[in-house]
């Protein structure tokens, strides 16, 4: 009961005039609209935010060193945020996902932080294991909540825990890694539209996997027989297997990472239906190789670019634009007349009619005439609330370039 009025007192005043965007239903509150905090709530203890005028408008996760002072978890104010309330979040994300669920897949996004109403909480199930990933004091304060929601789900064995995004240091956490539930089997093999991939859920990038492309990997497959594919920034090789299973005559793919390459080369043996020796794998960095491949007078048919996140946040966005640049106009000139360049940008910080910006721009310098023929976004898995535009962070471009 102590703690029950503890909590009660546990509030966040917002400065006159600084409530329209949770009026809007914005999870985000920064520091610079909070007026006071009473209560001493500590980082992931729960708070009511109040507007100036004494409206209760949320219950909100506070966090002490992030300028995302708080983060919200409700929108109704007469919410209790506890293990139950985590649960049925979860289960909700678990029903939104039922009508995707389809044979040829066994990977996929449970839970898409704010857009599933769990800001901070990410989770990925690769078959029957469960990546977890928390980011925020709130997510932070009940991870055993989550944890024990997500083992409960029918045919998880193994929950796994990669708490080592760089963003937990902004709210004062730091790394952590490890099995929370069940066991991690000695290798962790999922399948996407029928191809089999090997995750490394300890060290591989992200929770080791990029599930936010498999419409786009199908995109390219569909796009690929008969196609010279380039696959620049191939990771383990997600786009490399899906134009060969596409029929493509021969796919180079570059990367400057030897773990993900290796993971690549390993993922192809995987599928022995895509064997013919039409792979080539090249370890390098990419702005210097494609500019070596054009001195070398290589030219393809299809090219993927699906560089790393150049601008996490809009502060970054200049430089990222000249390397975006780049990478286009170096792609550009090296696709035959009448190719096609499926480019991306997973940039928070740029948004779709800035990279298109980029692009055209690229493309002028490349000499090429070119044309929109498509446009990408990430799989239904991953969904954008539409209160949460920093969710709509993965978009791309099909790119005719002119005969
Ligand atoms: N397309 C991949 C995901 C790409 S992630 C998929 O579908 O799975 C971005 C990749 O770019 C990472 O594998 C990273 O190792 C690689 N990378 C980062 N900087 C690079 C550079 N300068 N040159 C080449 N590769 C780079």
């Amino acid at each position: 009961m102590a703690e029950a009025r503890a909590a009660d007192r546990r509030v966040l005043r917002l400065k006159p005039g600084r409530e329209k965007s949770l009026r809007h239903r914005h999870p985000w509150i920064f520091s610079g609209a909070v007026d006071r905090v009473e209560g001493d709530p500590v980082s992931g203890d729960t708070v009511r935010v109040v507007a100036a005028d004494g409206t209760v408008l949320a219950q909100a996760a506070y966090s002490a060193d992030s300028q995302i002072r708080a983060r919200v978890w409700s929108f109704d104010a007469g919410a209790t945020i506890d293990a139950a309330f985590i649960r049925q979040r979860i289960e909700r994300a678990a029903a939104s996902r039922e009508p995707l669920r389809d044979p040829r897949h066994t990977g996929c996004r449970l839970l898409h932080g704010e857009s599933d109403g769990l800001p901070g909480v990410i989770a990925d199930r690769y078959g029957d294991v469960v990546v977890v990933q928390l980011s925020s004091a709130g997510a932070e304060r009940w991870r055993d909540a989550i944890v024990e929601a997500l083992a409960a789900a029918p045919g998880v064995a193994c929950v796994f825990e990669r708490s080592d995004a760089e963003v937990r240091a902004l709210e004062g956490l730091g790394p952590r890694t490890g099995v929370l539930h069940g066991q991690l089997p000695a290798s962790v093999v999922f399948l996407e539209d029928g191809l089999s991939y090997r995750v490394d859920v300890v060290a591989g990038q992200k929770t080791g996997f990029y599930l936010d492309q498999r419409d786009n990997r199908r995109a390219i497959r569909a796009l690929a027989s008969g196609r010279d594919v380039l696959n620049v920034f191939c990771y383990t090789g997600g786009f490399t297997l899906s134009a060969l299973a596409g029929g493509a005559a021969r796919v180079t793919s570059l990367d400057s990472s030897q773990g993900a390459l290796a993971l690549a080369g390993e993922n192809l043996a995987l599928n022995p239906a895509l064997a013919g020796g039409r792979a080539e794998w090249l370890e390098a960095d990419a702005f210097a190789a494609l500019r070596r491949m054009r001195d070398a007078a290589r030219s393809f048919d299809l090219v993927v670019l699906d560089p790393p996140k150049f601008a996490p946040t809009a502060a970054h966005a200049e430089r990222a634009a000249r390397a975006y640049k780049d990478v286009n106009l170096w792609a550009l000139k090296l696709l035959r007349p009448g190719g096609l360049l499926a480019t991306f940008s997973c940039s928070g910080g740029i948004d779709a009619a800035l990279f298109q910006k980029i692009v055209a721009g690229a493309a002028l310098d490349a000499h090429a005439d070119a044309a929109i023929v498509g446009r990408f976004g990430p799989s239904a898995d991953h969904p954008i609330a539409l209160a949460f535009p920093e969710g709509d962070y993965l978009k791309g471009l099909l790119i005719r370039k002119g005969a």
